[in-house]
């Protein structure tokens, strides 16, 4: 699995698992939890969560799906921004702590920019770190001009990813955004990147896949990989999903199958507003 390292010195795959939804239909749990540790033994060691998802819910599944696991993965989780006070986050991460039965986050992110000051915020997260209670901070649905404030903002250039939505579809972050980042050192962990399994799969997609014998999405996912700089957090609930985006990591798209795909799917000319899902 290649890897990508933050400004900070931690290095991790850049094949990641994500896990909003999951813990939500009691029906679905005991796959979920198989597919996280399935994706955790095939490398994807990142696991992103947020004390949002399923309000606590989420955060439970995956304390019980690492069980055991800790110490091989790279865990992430976000705060909501009403939490994001001085003292909000610092409690809102202990309650995030027990649901993931953990003395430690490795990256804790700011979910979207909220009404909280960002100095109290990034206060917060500092406190958090030396206590040992989190390893690294960063940001989420950050636009540019909100990243040259935060860097402007006191503490703000501690900061270690920006985590958004980005994909094939959601191609606006390429513009600015993502240059910033890279400038900086700074990984960007795109979110949704095969768009929640709703891309098209006929077209360009379809026949690169045919071609290959292998699926539409798993194309898809291969050239957010094939982005630098990038992080790819996808969520599968199945076993088979999890394969299928490990064996994505080890898709070499062709020039002529970027092209093609680049030409589809066209980058951004000009500023677009950073989207959200
Ligand atoms: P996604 O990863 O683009 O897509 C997930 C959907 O695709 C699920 O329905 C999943 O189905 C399906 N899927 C996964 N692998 C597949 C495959 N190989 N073939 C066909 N279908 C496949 O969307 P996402 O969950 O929105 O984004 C990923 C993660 O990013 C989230 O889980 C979350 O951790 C994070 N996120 C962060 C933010 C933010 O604001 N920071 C926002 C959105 C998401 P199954 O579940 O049935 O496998």
């Amino acid at each position: 699995m290649r890897k990508i390292s933050f400004p900070q010195g931690d290095t991790v795959p850049v094949l990641g698992q994500g896990t909003w939804m999951m813990g939500e239909r009691p029906e679905r749990r005991r796959d979920e939890i198989a597919a996280l540790r399935l994706g955790v033994s095939l490398g994807m060691t990142l696991v992103d969560t947020a004390e949002m998802y399923g309000e606590g819910t989420t955060e439970n599944l995956v304390g019980e799906a690492l069980d055991g696991l800790r110490d091989d993965i790279f865990l992430v989780s976000k705060v909501y921004p009403h939490n994001a006070s001085r003292h909000g986050v610092i409690a809102a991460c202990e309650r995030s702590l027990g649901r993931l039965r953990t003395d430690r986050i490795d990256l804790y992110l700011l979910h979207w920019r909220g009404d909280v000051p960002l100095e109290e915020t990034i206060a917060g997260f500092e406190a958090l770190r030396d206590a040992g209670k989190i390893r690294y901070w960063g940001v989420s649905n950050f636009d540019t001009d909100d990243m040259e404030e935060l860097f402007d903002a006191q503490g703000g250039d501690a900061c270690a990813t920006d985590q958004v939505l980005f994909n094939l579809s959601r191609r606006g972050p390429e513009y600015d955004l993502k240059p910033w980042l890279a400038a900086k050192g700074l990984p960007m962990m795109a979110y949704s990147p095969i768009e929640q399994g709703r891309l098209p799969t006929t077209g360009v997609l379809g026949e690169i896949a045919r071609k290959r014998h292998v699926e539409p999405l798993q194309i898809a996912l291969a050239w957010v990989l094939d982005q630098s700089g990038v992080i790819a957090i996808p969520k599968a609930g199945s076993e088979a999903h999890v394969r299928a985006n490990r064996a994505a990591h080890d898709i070499k798209l062709t020039t002529e199958e970027l092209a093609l795909l680049n030409h589809h799917f066209e980058g951004p000319s000009r500023k677009r507003p950073l989207e959200m899902i």
